[in-house]
């Protein structure tokens, strides 16, 4: 269930977020972009039905998106700064959030703040830049299914395969949409090569 990007424009931008001499401004910019890339892919699936249109030229049966609402769940507080393409390209999307925090010396999860739409009958697609151990992703995941999302997706910008093991473990049969799949861990559970941490180069904290 794991679907990397596979385009020359996700690897160039993913090379400018690991450099560790990329600004706050031009994170927040490329991560930006690269959500938005990943929405698209994560959003390949959507339903659609046809409609009639008449171009300047001629009538034509199109498609649009079937009316199927989307929820974007965010991992606090790094996957906040994967929603904005997914409110500015797709209609009636709602945003929930998940506050999960990583205890530095544990590397386990806790969680602190949920806030959630209603979930059940729409496209739910949680997300969080960076998919390490896969803790906290597994634990929204459960947050988001206790609320009643069906067939809920995972979208992250780097992926461990420690991380992508413990979603396939936990949520076999949850989407995974990441832009690149790292090597490993390292003893402290950031993963290498990696970017460092994500929130503190998206906030300059
Ligand atoms: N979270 C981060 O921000 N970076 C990592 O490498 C792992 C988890």
């Amino acid at each position: 269930m794991l679907h990397v990007l596979d385009h020359p424009l996700a690897s160039h931008i993913v090379t400018h977020l690991r450099d560790r001499t990329t600004k706050p401004a031009t994170f927040r910019t490329l991560t930006y972009q690269l959500s938005l890339m990943l929405a698209i892919d994560a959003t390949r699936d959507l339903p659609t039905e046809p409609k009639d249109v008449e171009t300047p030229l001629e009538p034509v049966t199109g498609r649009v998106l079937t009316h199927q609402p989307i929820v974007v769940v965010a991992i606090l507080r790094s996957g906040v700064g994967m929603v904005q393409p997914f409110v500015d390209v797709f209609p009636d999307v709602s945003v929930g959030y998940v506050g999960l925090e990583r205890d530095h010396a544990t590397a386990i999860a806790r969680s602190y703040y949920v806030k959630l739409p209603p979930l059940a009958g729409r496209r739910v697609l949680v997300v969080d830049p960076m998919l390490a151990t896969g803790g906290s992703a597994a634990q929204a995941l459960d947050v988001v299914k206790r609320e009643g999302a069906e067939n809920p997706k995972l979208v992250c910008i780097i992926a461990a395969p420690e991380g992508v093991a413990e979603i396939a473990e936990r949520h076999p049969e949850v989407g995974v949409h990441v832009a690149v799949l790292d090597r490993a861990l390292n003893a402290r559970k950031y993963i290498l090569p990696g970017l460092g941490d994500f929130g503190d180069r998206l906030y300059g904290t």
